[in-house]
């Protein structure tokens, strides 16, 4: 039989993908994309919230199908990023987000910290390095960065990038200066995540809008460094929410390169955390949840989709199907900030599992514009 007869025969080969000539590399780094499911289409950033609630209502295994068949053209499928998050400052944060057990409004218990000196950061870096992971994530509960700490902030960037690992900070709001002074430091990239719909973010944070949150963006975008902004999922917000979600990141001027999506830990004493509890509300339904991660997928094709917090109480199934659907970076470690995490055991008995190895080579999109 030849290869062509076996396609038209094989119901489960996509025969636009086979059609691809055995010349072509197993990802593009070219910046074209699949729109909703056609291989040629552009990288689109001109999405309808129409259009993106048609992709999440489509049926779950079709959803899964067209997302498996986008990351694959852009990615290396079987390979996943391992990323390891530190909390540099933990607690007092002046910020009242609803989630997050490091505001002051919340009584979670978490006890503020001062900000890590350099070397101890630098240590854990290197911890990190040695248990596998590529990229190095830093994380400060401020509203905004002080201009006096900034030195200390460079100089934990410019430490963790000499070790070869890829480095993210997120410390709040960014002031044009501020972005230009990481972007000299080397910074890879600055996380400040919109967390969900513009509708449903004003019922979660109050202290700062999220015209503030794209202002930041725009001064991380305007620095040159790459962009990382996703959200929150399963805090009380609908279908419509999560719509809006992925439409607000699909529709910036160019796409973030990597995208956090996170199901929400719910954190006693916090805003949701206590809203939540004892509610069918009080975890997100792991099918949602896939459908979010493919449906991010479709839209952002090129970006890296990280599957972060939640991921400690999800089953094994459930995050095969968020890596089949196109989600290819994961955090490990015990814990994320202040959350519980999976940990490497755990992770590495899943990847072996899965038969998933960590992701080797360069970012896709990043890779693309160098
Ligand atoms: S999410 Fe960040 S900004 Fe919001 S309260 Fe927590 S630490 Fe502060």
């Amino acid at each position: 039989m030849t290869s062509e007869t076996r396609v038209q025969n094989d119901p489960f080969v996509s025969s636009e993908v086979e059609k691809r000539p055995a010349s072509e590399p197993r990802f593009s780094t070219a910046l074209e994309a699949n729109g909703t499911g056609s291989l040629n289409a552009q990288i689109r950033t001109d999405w309808t919230r129409a259009e993106i609630a048609a992709l999440f209502d489509l049926p779950f295994t079709e959803l899964l199908f067209r997302a498996a068949e986008v990351h694959r053209r852009h990615h290396p499928a079987g390979e996943v990023q391992l990323c390891t998050l530190l909390s540099i400052k933990t607690g007092g944060c002046p910020e009242d987000c609803g989630y997050c057990s490091q505001s002051v409004t919340a009584d979670s218990g978490v006890e503020a910290t001062k900000l890590m000196d350099v070397q101890a950061v630098l240590q854990r870096a290197a911890q990190a390095k040695d248990a596998g992971s590529q990229r190095f994530c830093m994380g400060a509960a401020w509203r905004n960065p002080k201009d006096r700490d900034m030195p200390r902030i460079v100089e934990i960037v410019k430490g963790v990038r000499a070790m070869g690992l890829e480095t993210c900070m997120t410390l709040g709001m960014l002031t044009p200066a501020q972005a230009d002074m990481l972007a000299e430091a080397g910074l890879d990239y600055y996380n400040h995540n919109i967390d969900s719909s513009p509708e449903y973010y004003e019922r979660v944070i109050t202290t700062r809008t999220m015209a503030d949150r794209l202002d930041t963006l725009t001064n991380v975008r305007a620095a040159g460094i790459n962009v990382c902004s996703g959200g929150i999922v399963g805090m009380g917000e609908t279908r419509e929410d999560r719509v809006g979600f992925v439409h607000t990141l699909a529709t910036l001027e160019r796409h973030p390169e990597s995208v956090p999506v996170n199901a929400l830990v719910p954190v006693k004493g916090t805003v949701l955390g206590d809203m939540l509890a004892g509610t069918p509300m009080a975890k997100i339904d792991d099918i949602e949840f896939v459908r979010t991660i493919a449906v991010a997928r479709i839209t952002m094709p090129m970006s890296m989709v990280r599957l972060s917090a939640g991921r400690e109480s999800m089953s094994e199934a459930t995050q095969a199907l968020a890596f089949l659907a196109g989600a290819n970076s994961i955090f490990t470690g015990d814990k994320l900030l202040t959350a519980p995490n999976a940990g490497d055991d755990k992770d590495g008995a899943l990847f072996a599992k899965l038969g998933l190895v960590p992701l080797a080579g360069p970012e896709p999109m990043r890779a693309a514009c160098a």
